[in-house]
């Protein structure tokens, strides 16, 4: 959802758990809005999950100084920047994945976690490939 703010987007998503730090990264591990943010041609002013609960309502992104809803609570970057900044280097990202993926660049190398819960582990062999590193 994109709320409009003195002219400029805002865009807006409902997760379900937020990680501080799913925005950084070469690889993120929320990459929606980020997406929505690099693709879009509308200027926009910051970026942010919304946790609903009864009585409570809170605010997870970033966003341009003096844009951010009450309360924002900043995501965790490596290296702080402008928003406009962030979202040029989201395309950055964004655009090198979706050129490997093009390419078939696809090694083996799942995230810290990503196997936990995968129901594939019987096929995988992605053990073998740990041992043999070492
Ligand atoms: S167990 Fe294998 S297939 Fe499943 S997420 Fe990990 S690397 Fe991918």
């Amino acid at each position: 959802m994109n709320r409009r703010t003195g002219g400029r987007s805002f865009s807006i998503t409902k997760p379900g758990v937020v990680k501080f730090n799913g925005w950084d990264g070469d690889r993120p591990d929320e990459p929606q809005l980020p997406l929505y943010c690099a693709t879009s041609d509308q200027p926009i002013a910051g970026a942010a999950f919304v946790l609903i609960r009864v009585g409570d309502l809170e605010f997870k992104g970033l966003a341009e100084p003096g844009i951010a809803p009450p309360g924002l609570k900043k995501m965790n970057m490596a290296i702080p920047r402008t928003f406009a900044e962030q979202r040029a280097e989201w395309k950055r990202v964004l655009e090198k994945l979706a050129d490997n993926f093009r390419a078939g660049h696809a090694q083996v190398d799942p995230k810290r976690g990503a196997c936990d819960y995968c129901g594939l582990k019987a096929l995988c062999r992605i053990r073998e490939l740990e041992n043999d590193r070492g």
